[in-house]
């Protein structure tokens, strides 16, 4: 008998490991695999992958799902592809060969090329096609690098003999021998080289940095039949493509204009959906591509907190203060007072305050200040950073929103959320399964393959708990003057630097 289509399966590509993911038809979470893999780091600033190790461990996981769930390739009814966003790939059209090791979003080493930029007045045009700020952080100025750095990489190119792309791009090519060589809108806007609303490859900024047309990907809808690739001599249908924190959007289901979902990770990703319209911001807020339907493109802003979770594992890490992560709520709800404010600007602050001259600092000791006052403030950061981002974004967009829908790690913290609900005053909202990411290209994947729809998937949304808010306002709004004077005294701290 022969057994019908009914799972998707999504390759997760992330920062430090892969992952392989089966869905079944109902949307539910069947099995999940995964694999770290090796980080480069050959200087100061400089972050790389091998991109044949990445595609290695993916197969891997990928065969350990399948032998695991007892479920056969022909089971499968579509593919979603969700990766880091920006990563650098250029390989050989001929060989298929890396021409160099994946530039990591983290890379800094580019940055003279960005103050080049800027030099050339480019920042305004950047911001006006892109949606970005001319940083070292996404594609343009690592394409770069590697045509100028890499021995013969820039007369290969203009032999028409090179292909770039990030990394959902590089897994289609390799594993189509060839045949797609594509991204999604949501990735192409990350490249700092695509006009967000023309949707095409912008000559102006191509020039400037000397990039070859010939060897861009072709930029389709998020949710679109991008071809066959072949995994183990399986055939598979790829039908959904987006970055990671698009498809977390996705995966969260905010599919109206004014939603929201925060990652509390590493840092915090916020994603506002701001609908058909691109918002470009007045507060250093990004505006990207969130996705593409093959009908219509849908905006988002975006702002992160650099230092979030972070600060806890500095708690756990560096003051030796916790166990482990999640002990921080243990202790923080033993916290005797207010007015204790940690301001985890260790590397700077993000948005909407951009200053890296800014440097950690904890304000309001008094001699009965102890261990639970000090992770409680640790925790708050996280809300009070959170709540700075999401002021800026309503004012851009001009939205108000009633819910913050939540996943990360850390979202898993109760008293952290009430104490996000409390600050933003607004619902915080935990889904079951808090792994967004894979979901939003499973989502994607299988609107293509017909087995839901996007309303479908909102009615189907399980949640695991929302907080509300409780706190007095007045007592709230006082909590947060008091974040903002602290945060106001780290600013433009180190001089010299
Ligand atoms: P990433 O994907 O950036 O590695 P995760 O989503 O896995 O991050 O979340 C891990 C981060 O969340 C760590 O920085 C950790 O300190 C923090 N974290 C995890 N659990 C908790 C918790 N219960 N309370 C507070 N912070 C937590």
């Amino acid at each position: 008998m022969k057994k019908e289509k009914r799972y998707i399966l999504t390759l997760d590509l992330g920062t430090t490991s892969v992952r392989a993911v089966l869905l079944d038809e109902k949307g539910t979470w069947v099995n999940m695999k995964q694999k770290e893999f090796q980080q480069f780091f050959p200087q100061k600033g400089w972050v790389e992958h091998d991109p044949e190790e990445i595609l290695q461990a993916l197969e891997t996981v990928v065969n350990a799902l399948f032998v695991d769930t007892a479920i056969e390739a022909t089971q499968i009814a579509q593919v979603g592809i969700t990766n880091q966003r920006e990563t650098t790939v250029l390989w050989n059209k001929s060989t298929g060969d890396a021409l160099y090791n994946a530039i990591v979003w983290q890379d800094k080493r580019t940055a003279a090329i960005c103050e080049e930029l800027k030099r050339a007045d480019l920042e305004e045009h950047v911001k006006n096609t892109t949606g970005l700020v001319i940083d070292a952080y996404f594609s343009g100025s690592k394409i770069k690098w590697i045509l100028d750095e890499v021995a013969g990489a820039r007369a290969l190119a203009e032999k028409d003999e090179v292909c770039f792309g990030t990394i959902d791009t590089w897994l289609m090519w390799k594993w189509s021998a060839g045949k797609i060589h594509a991204t999604d809108y949501s990735n192409a806007s990350r490249t700092m080289l695509f006009d967000i609303q023309k949707l095409t490859w912008d000559e102006t900024l191509l020039s400037a940095l000397k990039i070859p047309k010939s060897i861009l990907p072709q930029v389709h809808p998020s949710i679109n039949a991008f071809g066959e690739i072949h995994i183990g001599g399986q055939t598979f249908q790829v039908g959904g493509v987006a970055g990671d924190q698009q498809a977390a959007l996705f995966g969260q289901c905010c599919f109206e204009a004014g939603s929201v979902k925060n990652t509390y990770g590493t840092g915090c990703f916020l994603l506002m959906n701001t609908g058909e319209v691109a918002q470009f911001s007045k507060f250093g807020m990004i505006t990207t591509i969130a996705w593409g339907d093959g009908e219509k493109v849908v905006y988002a802003l975006e702002g992160s907190v650099f230092i979030a979770g972070a600060a806890v594992q500095w708690l756990r890490d560096g003051l030796k203060l916790i166990d482990s992560a999640p002990d921080s709520e243990y202790y923080a709800s033993k916290a005797g007072r207010d007015g204790v404010y940690v301001v985890p600007a260790f590397s700077g602050l993000g948005a909407p305050h951009w200053d890296m001259y800014a440097r950690g600092a904890i304000f309001g000791l008094t001699r009965d200040t102890g261990k639970p006052e000090l992770i409680r403030a640790t925790l708050e950061s996280m809300a009070y950073q959170s709540r700075d981002v999401l002021e800026a974004m309503k004012e851009d967009a001009n939205l108000e929103l009633k819910v913050l829908r939540v996943d990360g790690g850390a979202a898993s913290n109760d008293l952290l959320m009430q104490f996000q609900a409390d600050q933003m005053n607004i619902q915080v909202e935990r889904p079951q399964n808090v792994e967004s990411t894979a979901l939003g290209a499973a989502y994607m994947a299988g609107i293509s393959a017909g087995l839901w729809t996007m309303d479908e998937l909102q009615q189907n949304r399980q949640i695991d708990r929302t907080f509300y808010p409780e706190m007095a306002r007045e007592n709230a709004e006082n909590l947060y003057s008091g974040w903002k004077k602290a945060l106001k005294r780290t600013l433009n701290w180190v001089e010299d630097e």
